[in-house]
């Protein structure tokens, strides 16, 4: 539990947590606004006739400055640096609350008008960054004010206790609004993850045999159809195996549909194992698979069928803790281009190699008669 608590307190004070890309587009349109308002604040500062030409120049430089830094403030957010631009951006609002106090006193000759712009920093901070941060940026902002209303003698009329009052209920509100706001998000989050997650499982589901876990007969002729469009482009050729259990009925009549149903896992298994990983293993139908080995030449596709029938026969399967009867299964072979163009041309090849290879005897490899 206290290494929970600390793990999150770094991940919240180093930054570590990943933003959303909400985060990061209502960062870029605060950025925008901001922008926006501190031209039309600098064209204001242009059209007003200060009495001291220093005070008005003053203040055009800070503008021009702070534009500057929003720009680029905004170029790091673009460039995936979120947390430092939101970093920035909040010390930029807190400059620009504090900065013309200090080098222009007199804008709070009795007047808390100014003073309220501490709160922008505060709001900022809450829909951009974590609580935590929000929290130590007002305690920066109130504990300025409090400096001011004990050292600032111009200002010992004002009403201290109403302003920091009112300063210290919305810094409040904010932090409330930030903690249920990130809340609120990172279950939106969590509830996305998961849909994401399920939609996933779903469609892997809609594709699988539920037995054996390899792709069902659905997934084979679509895929096999975008396969050949591959090799055609790439004018590779693409290995079929089509294989099917000797005797199965027998099997299943002598020692029950489990049994025969745990030999199909067990087959559905080594299937899996003995192919590559870009090739595509599938139960095509009851005790029927296919596998589909692109870029394989007809060839070595005969080879490594001639070693899934041997590896086959050599199987252990247990049932009820009793190892059963070795199966042995028959192959038909067949390849693009050589035995068909399409899906369908090269299945029914592959089909009538497998029933030549039960015909010839069962346990055995039959490559397709060329069309
Ligand atoms: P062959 O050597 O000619 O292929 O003979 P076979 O008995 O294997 O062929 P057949 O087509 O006559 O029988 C297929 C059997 O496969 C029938 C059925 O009992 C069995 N089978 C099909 N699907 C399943 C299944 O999901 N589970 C189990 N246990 N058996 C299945
Ligand atoms: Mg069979
Ligand atoms: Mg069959």
């Amino acid at each position: 539990m206290v290494k929970e608590i600390a793990i999150r307190i770094k991940e919240i004070v180093l930054l570590r947590s990943k933003p959303t890309s909400r985060q990061i587009r209502m960062l870029e349109w605060l950025q925008g606004f901001i922008i926006v308002l501190l031209i039309l604040t600098l064209i204001l500062v242009f059209t007003t006739s200060y009495e001291n030409v220093d005070r008005g120049n003053n203040y055009e430089g800070l503008i021009i400055f702070l534009i500057l830094i929003m720009s680029f403030n905004y170029r790091f957010n673009q460039k995936g640096k979120y947390y430092l631009s939101a970093l920035s951006t909040i010390a930029i609002t807190i400059l620009a609350s504090w900065f013309p106090l200090i080098f222009d006193p007199n804008v709070i000759q009795g007047d808390v008008v100014p003073l309220t712009y501490v709160t922008i920093s505060i709001l900022l901070s809450s829909l951009l960054l974590p609580p935590a941060i929000t929290i130590a940026v007002a305690a920066f902002q109130w504990l300025g004010l409090v400096f001011v209303s004990i050292y600032v003698s111009s200002m010992a009329s004002v009403n201290w206790a109403s302003f920091l009052v009112y300063i210290f209920m919305s810094s409040v509100l904010g932090i409330l609004a930030n903690i249920i706001q990130q809340r609120d998000m990172a279950h939106i989050d969590y509830q996305s993850e998961q849909l994401k997650l399920r939609e996933f499982e779903l469609q892997e589901r809609s594709v699988r045999d539920h037995l054996t876990g390899l792709y069902n007969r659905r997934y084979l002729d679509e895929t096999l159809i975008r396969e050949i469009k591959q090799a055609e482009s790439q004018r590779s050729s693409i290995g079929i195996i089509m294989l099917d259990i000797d005797h199965f009925k027998q099997f299943n009549d002598e020692l029950g549909h489990s049994a025969g149903d745990t030999v199909l896992m067990a087959l559905g298994d080594h299937l899996s194992k003995c192919v590559r990983e870009y090739d595509i293993a599938c139960r095509y139908g009851g005790e029927e698979f296919v596998l589909v080995l692109p870029r394989t030449e007809l060839e070595v596709t005969k080879k490594r069928a001639e070693y899934v029938r041997q590896t086959t026969s050599n199987l252990e399967v247990k049932y009820n803790a009793k190892r059963l009867k070795p199966i042995t299964i028959s192959l038909g072979v067949a390849a693009y281009p050589h035995h068909g163009m399409n899906s369908g041309e090269i299945l029914r090849s592959v089909d009538s190699a497998l029933l030549a290879a039960k015909e010839y005897g069962r346990n055995r490899v039959e490559v397709a008669q060329k069309t």
